[in-house]
């Protein structure tokens, strides 16, 4: 049996990784090593030096690769470090189609430091794949998917996009954070390029900031090895050793998350302090079809707006919860609640805000993997 056929619960564990070479050692040790010993100029045991090739930042790629049913995996300092990497890519006058609603440091990234240096951003609806045509002109060389979106859950048809551009040469990269390979693989749906935050479900314990990417093409694979090792934003040993463990448990994590974020979505959608929950569960999202489609299941993320729509009432509610703790990230075994009004989203205008439909009453919660009763009996007597 090959490793590439294992399931995705025999890959968190075992995908990518061999005993170590020097001891067996079982787990791979932390290589805190800058450099490497060598017999001959040139001779040595392929790694010369660790902003190269580190071989515990070696064993996060490769298992990086495997969950994500790629052929390569990059391990990069932060998730924004990764997404760098991929627009180094890019040449003067190339254009970019990204989802409107992208994660704030994205939007950042392009906006502020991409955008001097002459990559034209479109920015459009993707729930509308059509949209994505509409935008793609003989200078468009990548696209940006980001699904489910943050803080609403919108759900982009990953396929829908990737089947638009096949065969010209547009990338397609899909930022696969809030789902996790365990719950999408978007690869398999068409994409060229997904990225991680691993500070989020990969890591899964919010000790670590760390970034990914994974791809099947080699001179693609080759093309980014250049830019992480030319730019140097690799991810240290340490905190490849962290992502790493917290991968191998990455399967029973995510079940837990999303049976608790169901419950606590049921319970949400019928409490009358409550008005809109945005979960792409519940059937009447408008994009549960996809989201049953290319999702196994549809994640630990719930947002809602509290009734009457009132800042300081949303903020009241936040501040009473003491099982989620108030906090910014997502994605750790812990409970967390943010308010993206005065949190995330405070640096985008009011009217800009309300456009993409975030309101000042809108709490996110990044469900953890606690007892699904204390979540509920929590959020019951803040909004009380
Ligand atoms: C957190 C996050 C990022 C950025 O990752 P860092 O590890 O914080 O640099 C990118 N995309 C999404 C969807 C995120 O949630």
């Amino acid at each position: 049996m090959k490793k590439s056929d294992f399931g995705f619960n025999t890959k968190v564990i075992h995908g990518g990784q061999t005993p170590d070479k020097a001891y067996g050692a079982v787990m791979p040790p932390i290589y805190q090593t800058s450099t490497y010993a060598q017999s001959s100029p040139g001779k040595h045991k392929g790694f010369e030096y660790s902003r190269s090739a580190n071989p515990t930042r070696s064993a996060l790629e490769n298992s990086l690769a495997s969950i994500e049913n790629g052929a390569y995996g990059l391990a990069f300092a932060s998730g924004l470090a990764a997404i760098d990497a991929v627009l180094k890519l890019l040449e003067p006058g190339d254009e970019v189609i990204a989802t409107n609603d992208l994660y704030g440091g994205s939007y950042r990234l392009f906006e502020r430091l991409y955008k001097k240096a002459g990559i034209k951003f479109h920015y459009t609806d993707m729930r509308d794949a059509g949209s994505v045509s509409a935008l793609v002109t003989t200078a468009t060389k990548l696209i940006w998917i980001e699904t489910p979106t943050n803080p609403l859950l919108n759900i982009i048809d990953i396929q829908a996009v990737a089947d638009l551009v096949r065969g010209k040469s547009i990338l397609v990269a899909v930022d696969n954070t809030f789902a996790s390979p365990f719950l999408q693989l978007p690869l398999n749906l068409g994409a060229d390029i997904v990225m991680h935050s691993a500070t989020k479900y990969l890591g899964g314990h919010s000790d670590v900031v760390a970034g990914g990417l994974v791809v099947n093409d080699d001179a693609l694979a080759g093309k980014l090895y250049f830019i992480q090792n030319a730019s140097g934003a690799i991810l240290g040993p340490s905190d490849s050793y962290l992502v790493l463990r917290g991968i191998k448990t990455l399967h029973v994590r995510m079940q837990r998350h999303c049976e608790n974020a169901a419950r606590v979505a049921g319970f949400l959608k019928g409490h009358p302090a409550v008005d809109v929950v945005y979960w792409p569960g519940f059937e009447e999202h408008p994009n549960h079809e996809i989201a049953k489609r290319q999702m196994t299941d549809f994640g630990g993320m719930v947002s809602f707006n509290v009734s009457g729509d009132n800042y300081e009432q949303a903020i009241a509610i936040v501040e009473k919860l003491k099982v989620f703790t108030l906090a910014e990230s997502l994605g750790g075994v812990e409970s967390l609640a943010g308010h993206p009004a005065s949190m995330t989203h405070a640096s985008i205008p009011k009217e800009v805000r309300l456009e993409s439909g975030i309101k000042d009453s809108l709490i996110r919660l990044s469900v953890g993997i606690e007892d699904s009763r204390d979540l509920i009996f929590d959020l019951e007597q803040a909004l009380g």
